[in-house]
């Protein structure tokens, strides 16, 4: 595939940087991940203003405007469809700090960012009929990440940990919860929950992402009527959900089971889940 590196496309295998890079060294650095269906992105701009916010945080200067993020993105697009094979891509954007002469932890003065872009096969959009929907079984952990999980950082540790636990418990996902037993999001998704009809998802704080997809699909489930409300709920109140879903760029609203080991509700894709995706496809690419 096609990839983009500090101002020039390239072939993925040919973009090099240099072992010197604070990106590498210290994981000093922003990503995001954007979808894209038949070449439309999902959430450009929430993608980029949260990258704007999470460079502002770190102290690097954004590199492009939202115009030229823009062309990057839909070059990205043009010129990897025929390779990947799919109309479903990922686009994946990332601006560390540099590289330095020297391995210090201090902000250097007067470095120049490392930008960063490729494309990736991503999964088909959702289907919107529960039989078809794959569901998803989830593992449940203490989140044991640090106290700036609203920045989108390169420094990923925590959630690969998170991540591979579940990996060896034998499902798809980890679900987190904070020292005081409330969930904040997965290792790689938000997380919802249905009970009684009323739905519900975390409020944003430093202790979760602000989830592109969980803005779009609070907009969307509100727009079709559906009952959406952000509060905090416990480990209890999620195991005692009718229904759990997790969302992200590549998965959507994606319908969970299972977790850690105990059925969700019937134990099968819910029903409010089918309504929740007609209205998220309804919406996702006016958002
Ligand atoms: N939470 C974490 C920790 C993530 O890494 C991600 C996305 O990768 C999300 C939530 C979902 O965010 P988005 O919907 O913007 O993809």
């Amino acid at each position: 595939t096609i990839a983009f590196l500090n101002g020039e496309y390239m072939p993925l295998s040919e973009a090099k940087i240099s072992p010197m890079d604070r990106g590498f060294l210290f994981g000093d650095g922003i990503y995001e991940v954007i979808p894209t269906y038949s070449g439309n992105p999902v959430g450009f701009i929430g993608h980029t203003s949260r990258m704007a916010q999470g460079l502002k945080a770190i102290e690097i200067a954004n590199p492009y405007t939202v115009e030229e993020w823009q062309i990057i993105l839909s070059s990205l697009v043009e010129k990897n469809v025929a390779l990947i094979e799919s109309e479903n891509i990922g686009i994946y954007f990332h601006v560390s700090r540099g590289a330095d002469t020297k391995r210090f932890h201090a902000y250097p003065k007067n470095i120049a960012p490392t930008v960063f872009g490729f494309a990736f096969e991503i999964a088909p959009p959702q289907p919107t009929a529960k039989e078809d929907a794959k569901p998803f079984k989830v593992a449940l952990e203490q989140d044991k990440r640090w106290q700036r999980c609203h920045i989108k950082s390169t420094s990923l540790l925590g959630n690969v940990m998170h991540y591979q636990a579940g990996v060896d418990a034998g499902v798809n996902e980890t679900i987190l919860y904070n020292s005081e037993g409330m969930i904040t999001e997965a290792s790689s998704c938000n997380v919802f929950i249905v009970k009684d009809g009323c739905i519900s998802t975390p409020p944003l704080n430093h202790e979760l992402l602000p989830g592109i997809t969980r803005a779009i699909a609070i907009e969307a489930f509100k727009h079709a009527g559906l009952v959406v409300t952000e509060t905090w709920f416990s480990k209890a109140e999620l195991l005692e959900a009718d229904e759990v879903w997790l969302t992200s760029s590549s998965k959507e609203v994606a319908p969970v089971v299972e977790v850690d080991g105990k059925p969700i509700g019937t134990g099968e894709v819910g029903e409010v889940w089918e309504k929740a995706i007609k209205a998220y496809h309804a919406y996702k690419f006016k958002a």
